[in-house]
């Protein structure tokens, strides 16, 4: 009698099941290019009103935007015609760097794990094309994937049983 297998269909799986590699070059490319949404959370706007030490409102009215019913960072337009994000900055050596990334909000925290990108090879391919830190650095399990992936909350500390890694980008 054959030996018992157990049998694991492989559409259970994502095709990033065996991990991806992640490790930002701090380019600053996913901070600009066109129009887009940084979307903010009502905490998201209370931390950065904090961290800028204003007050909500003037934290609204200077750094934000309502679309759609919802709370968006504004967009500046540079002489290359790009729209970076209002807390990007660029030094005279042409590094880019969020002024505010210890409260950057939830969506910066989770690039490039979101669920658009992983939907494919494809779409992974396409990100990697604007951002070169995809397939680089970092090895992400699927677990650690998948937490920030799904993340609803700042995925500071997100630990595995297979490591004591933790995550903080
Ligand atoms: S908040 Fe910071 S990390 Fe997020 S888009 Fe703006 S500059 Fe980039
Ligand atoms: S595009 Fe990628 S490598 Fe460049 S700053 Fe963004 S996450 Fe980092």
């Amino acid at each position: 009698m054959p030996k018992s297998l157990t049998v694991v269909a492989s559409s259970d799986q994502p095709w990033y099941a065996d991990g991806l590699s992640f490790g930002c070059t701090q380019c600053g490319n996913c901070c600009t290019g066109g129009p887009g949404y940084v979307w903010m959370s009502d905490r998201e706007v209370d931390l950065l009103a904090d961290y800028l030490k204003m007050s909500r409102e003037e934290t609204l009215k200077k750094y934000c935007r309502k679309l759609h019913g919802r709370i968006s960072l504004k967009e500046t337009r540079d002489a290359k015609g790009e729209y970076p994000c209002i807390f990007l900055k660029e030094d005279p050596q042409g590094r880019r760097t969020c002024t505010v990334y210890p409260v950057r909000p939830l969506q910066c925290r989770t690039w490039p794990f979101w669920d658009g990108n992983l939907e494919l090879p494809g779409s992974w391919k396409l990100a990697a094309r604007k951002c070169p830190g995809i397939n680089k650095g970092r090895a992400y399990t699927l677990q650690q994937i998948a937490a920030l992936r799904d993340a609803t909350e700042w995925p500071e500390i997100a630990r595995t049983p297979s490591s004591d890694a933790t995550i903080t980008d």
